[in-house]
């Protein structure tokens, strides 16, 4: 029997047919990591696995990570420790595109704002000038990072009437044969786009990407999706740029210091504010689970892991 560590919350997600000589021992996420001679972490974004947890399970082999995004993991000490490191790329790309749009939108679309209004009992009827939106129509979207789930969203946008701009390391030539997309530098698709949709990974170059500078660069009135890590926006200067009426609308599903919201951003206008749910559809979480145990089975049992980070970036 292996000794493994799995997110307890996953627990209701996995196959018990899949656990077959594993000896589990089910983590909450308020739980520190233990010390120990487990072989296995299995955890959730929210766990941070850095240096010193590393070094508290010397016989560790695999870190499986429930999330595409591993910025949770200290990938440079995992490796030079010997740990190998994997992802659920590709099942949670098609839940997180949807996700991207029903945020585009309810922002574009003020349908927050709309159904407060409703509930609170004080719509007065129909209005000519109520709620007014911004028409999705020969409109331009932005998206910073063309990977899978940034291409996903692409895929889905010329039903709208949207034309496509990307910035991305390299050129998809592909993507842009089949929706009719640019690729262009940060700069023109801050300039130029209606809507600008974050989908590049938190990393030390995309850190803080979206910040004072890069907000007044963006379009009057246009409007920031973030369904990718939170720690890509400056809190504070896309509240100001909100608050001023600079920027058209936020819908956000990510933040920097998840479950705490910047309070000046919960405050202000025009935004949609979702709790990190990009993912959370029934079927790709279970998927996202299997994949995680499928990679701690391979390693352990001395095949090559399914979904290793390394090369990924
Ligand atoms: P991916 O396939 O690896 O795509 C990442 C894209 O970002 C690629 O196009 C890549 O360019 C581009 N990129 C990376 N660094 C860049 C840089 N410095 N400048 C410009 N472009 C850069 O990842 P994915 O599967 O689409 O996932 C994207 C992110 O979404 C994940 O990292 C995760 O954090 C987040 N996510 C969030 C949720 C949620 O619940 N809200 C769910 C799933 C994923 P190249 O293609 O040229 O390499």
């Amino acid at each position: 029997m292996f000794k493994v560590l799995v997110a307890d919350e996953i627990k209701n997600l996995v196959e018990p047919a899949q656990l077959t000589d594993l000896d589990i021992t089910w983590l909450a996420a308020d739980e520190p990591t233990p010390k120990g001679d487990w072989v296995a972490l299995v955890p959730l974004l929210s766990r941070w696995v850095g240096g010193t947890e590393l070094k508290n399970l010397p016989n560790l082999r695999i870190v499986a990570n429930v999330a595409v995004g591993y910025n949770n993991v200290d990938v440079v000490a995992a490796e030079l420790r010997g740990v190998i490191v994997t992802n659920t790329p590709g099942v949670l790309t098609e839940a997180t595109a949807d996700l991207a749009w029903a945020l585009i939108l309810a922002t574009a679309r003020r349908l927050v704002e709309g159904a407060d209004l409703v509930r609170s009992g004080k719509w007065t009827g129909w209005h000519p000038e109520q709620l007014l939106g911004l028409e999705l129509c020969g409109r331009t979207l932005g998206l910073f990072g063309a990977g899978r789930i940034g291409q996903a969203v692409g895929r889905r946008a010329p039903a709208f009437g949207l034309r496509i701009l990307y910035s991305a390391r390299s050129p998809k030539p592909e993507f842009e044969n089949e929706t009719g997309a640019a690729r262009v530098d940060t700069s023109r698709l801050l300039a130029e786009s209606d809507i600008v949709s974050l989908h590049v990974p938190s990393s030390p170059e995309t850190k803080g990407i979206i910040n004072r500078e890069t907000l007044a660069r963006m379009k009057r009135g246009a409007i920031l999706i973030n369904t990718s890590r939170g720690d890509l926006i400056r809190e504070e200067a896309l509240a100001l740029a909100l608050e001023q009426g600079h920027l058209g609308g936020a819908g956000l599903d990510v933040y920097a210091e998840e479950p705490t919201i910047h309070p000046r951003l919960l405050a202000a206008p025009r935004t949609v504010l979702l709790p990190h749910i990009g993912s959370a559809t029934e079927e790709t979480r279970r998927k996202m689970a299997a994949i995680a145990i499928e990679n701690v089975q391979a390693v352990l049992n001395g095949k090559p892991p399914l979904t290793p980070v390394y090369g990924q970036v």
